[in-house]
């Protein structure tokens, strides 16, 4: 996936309003967008499309699907229905849940992000002793593409070495959360990025000050 200015609006306002107006703001700095349930249950599967028909946007389906592989498939299988560019799933559930998001994926022509390791503290007491395994895991699965955090560089760093120079990484927790942008590419291709963009008095200059920042 190619991400304009490595960088991936995390759009979890939840009114379609609020957040259509967010991304006037910036369109000419950004090509991709993640939604995740805040927006969705809110405002419905149709803001996938709108994105997509308004904006011209790329769209990451941040649900981290986690469930059985059946369920998991029809969950998958909604989300591209509705237009979804790639999903996130969770890799803690084991490959046959993860490869029923993949086959969805594979069917639509699509992609799947395979979380690896979540950003906040909490991911620390469970998430965090099995992030490598399941890194490893989406490798042996023949998966590209991965979530890891920017929150802990040293983690990013290791996630990167198992998935290889080649895998393309997408990071959340820049900003609000204290992942630093500059340090984050290091070994990531693109920042996710919310509440810094979108909660800022004016959205249009935050995301300038990131470009700039990175550049
Ligand atoms: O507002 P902020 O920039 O912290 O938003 C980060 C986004 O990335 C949120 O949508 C959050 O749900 C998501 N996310 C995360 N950490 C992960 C996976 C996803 O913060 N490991």
């Amino acid at each position: 996936m190619k991400v304009k200015n490595n960088i991936i609006l995390a759009m979890d306002l939840m009114d379609l309003a609020s957040a259509e107006s967010v991304c006037e703001s910036i369109n000419q700095y950004i090509d991709t967008i993640k939604i995740g349930y805040p927006l969705t249950l809110a405002e419905g599967l149709k803001t996938i499309g709108l994105f997509k028909e308004n904006f011209g946007y790329k769209v990451i389906c941040d649900y981290k699907v986690a469930d059985i592989p059946a369920t998991n498939e029809k969950i998958a299988n909604l989300t591209f229905d509705a237009g979804a560019d790639a999903i996130i799933c969770h890799g803690f559930v084991g490959p046959d849940s993860v490869e029923a998001c993949k086959a969805s994926a594979e069917d639509h022509g699509k992609e799947v992000f395979l979380l690896t390791e979540m950003s906040h503290p909490g991911a620390i007491r469970f998430l965090q002793k099995d992030a490598d395994d399941i890194a490893r895991m989406g490798v042996e699965m023949g998966i590209s593409n991965y979530v890891a955090p920017s929150t802990r560089p040293d983690r990013l760093s290791e996630i990167r070495d198992i998935v290889g120079k080649d895998s393309f990484i997408i990071s959340p927790g820049v900003g609000t959360q204290g992942g630093d942008p500059k340090e984050t590419l290091k070994y990531s291709n693109a920042l996710i990025i919310g509440r810094s963009i979108y909660n800022a008095e004016d959205p249009e200059t935050a995301t300038k000050d990131i470009i700039d920042s990175i550049q």
